[in-house]
């Protein structure tokens, strides 16, 4: 299938992120917000980050003015939803929010178009049950920066078939991204794998086994990991780690996934992480 028309609905850190670099690669894209001003944001969001390319010499200035010129915007999801070949939804993360999404688009679209989320963690299979083509539903997990980050999980719901699964993955590759398949499950492979890791060091910071430099430096000097778990679960955002970790839990039943009692704290008590200025870290102070 040859997809042209690209619709991207939410426009925060990763729609805005998405659409950026589907523009980039020479897709039409139309990006679609509930409000005026989130729309503004993203794009904003993505105009800095096309200036960053320049300055840094991937991008020449004529081709950011042509990633712009093939960037469109609406709050009416039933023009952005007409002539898309492919849906990727970039919502907030909230099941029920998600499945009226979903409604929606399978009424505004034409029968062909694909329907594709870039949950972290919402089943694809049941996203896919609430509309009338189950087949050409599927998972497109970018990784944040996504202008940055190579990686996409492509996910295949229980129903998604090889077609929608082939086109995708060609997609994917259109963008000079890495395609990785994998089968629904709670937390896919991404969060999966990394999420019980950030947990078990939130353990070992709760049982006084070393303090969080300590473990981030074992991290990254021993393991060779970029940034330490704590200091990468303050940048994910605390509660975000607590709804993969309960997404886990419940979706897999399998007390090795309980959520560390510190990280439940940490949410109750406010101290998300980088966002909120406090979690393993302080981030009140501007150079920190
Ligand atoms: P965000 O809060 O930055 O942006 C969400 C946007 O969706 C907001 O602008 C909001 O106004 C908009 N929105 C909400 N309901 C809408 C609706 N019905 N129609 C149109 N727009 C609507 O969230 P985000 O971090 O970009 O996350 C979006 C999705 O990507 C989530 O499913 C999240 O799990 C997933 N994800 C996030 C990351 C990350 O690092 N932030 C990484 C991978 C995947």
């Amino acid at each position: 299938m040859d997809i042209k028309n690209v619709t991207v609905i939410g426009a925060g850190t990763m729609g805005n992120g998405i659409a950026h670099v589907f523009a980039q690669y020479g897709f039409k894209v139309i990006l679609n917000d509930i409000k005026q001003e989130f729309i503004d944001r993203g794009l904003k969001a993505i105009k800095s980050n096309l200036d960053r390319q320049v300055k840094k010499g991937s991008l020449i200035e004529q081709q950011k003015a042509e990633t712009l010129s093939r960037l469109k915007t609406t709050t009416d999801l039933k023009d952005a939803c007409s002539d898309a070949d492919i849906v990727i939804e970039a919502v907030t993360e909230n099941e029920s929010v998600k499945k009226d999404l979903f409604k929606t688009i399978d009424s505004l679209t034409k029968p062909t178009t694909l329907l594709a989320s870039n949950t972290s963690s919402i089943s694809i299979t049941a996203l896919a049950a609430v509309t009338s083509r189950p087949d050409k539903v599927i998972g497109m997990h970018f990784m944040n920066p996504v202008p940055v980050m190579k990686l996409v999980e492509v996910i295949r719901g229980h129903a998604t078939s090889d077609d929608t699964y082939a086109a995708v993955r060609n997609l994917t590759e259109k963008l000079e991204k890495t395609p990785v398949e994998v089968n629904d499950f709670p937390g896919f492979v991404s969060n999966r794998v990394l999420l019980p890791m950030l947990n078990e060091a939130m353990y070992c910071v709760m049982e006084g086994v070393a303090t969080p430099e300590s473990i981030d430096t074992v991290m990254k000097l021993g393991m060779n990991h970029p940034m330490g778990p704590l200091q990468l679960a303050d940048f994910i955002g605390l509660d975000v780690c607590l709804s993969i970790m309960n997404v886990l839990h419940e979706g897999l039943g399998d007390s090795k996934y309980r959520p560390c009692p510190l990280l439940k704290k940490m949410v109750a008590a406010g101290h998300l992480g980088r966002k909120s200025g406090k979690g393993f870290y302080d981030y009140s102070q501007p150079t920190k």
